[in-house]
């Protein structure tokens, strides 16, 4: 989708700080970040939201949340971590591109 700025960081037409990236998904430190680590995780293929995902997204959804820990570990919240996935307007989604946050707080 051409105007969604998370396709702009997928297709790298716009800058991102990454820290994981592969065939399917990015993911990239969190602009204003809400946490000391504050990561996002995005599908690469443009999905709106969790409201508009169908049955063919159930792999690629699998392979987001799987990824969490390893993503968490590597950005020092080993220790622990929270996600979330803000799904809508009366959700509180501002990007229409769907995204999983990942926050926390390294532990010494
Ligand atoms: O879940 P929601 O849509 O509310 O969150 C969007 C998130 O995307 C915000 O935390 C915002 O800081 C982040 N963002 C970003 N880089 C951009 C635009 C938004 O990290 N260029």
């Amino acid at each position: 989708m051409t105007d969604c700025i998370f396709c702009k960081i997928a297709s790298g037409a716009i800058p991102a700080d990454k820290v994981y990236e592969d065939d399917d998904v990015l993911a990239f430190r969190d602009i204003r970040p809400a946490a000391p680590v504050h990561l996002l995780l995005i599908p690469k293929k443009h999905i709106d939201s969790m409201l508009t995902t169908t049955k063919e997204d159930e792999a690629l959804l699998g392979k987001m949340l799987a990824l969490t820990p390893n993503l968490a570990r590597d950005n020092g919240l080993g220790a622990g971590y929270k996600t979330a996935i803000n799904t809508g307007l009366a959700g509180g989604q501002e990007v229409f591109h769907l995204h999983l946050h990942i926050l926390g707080t390294p532990q010494q």
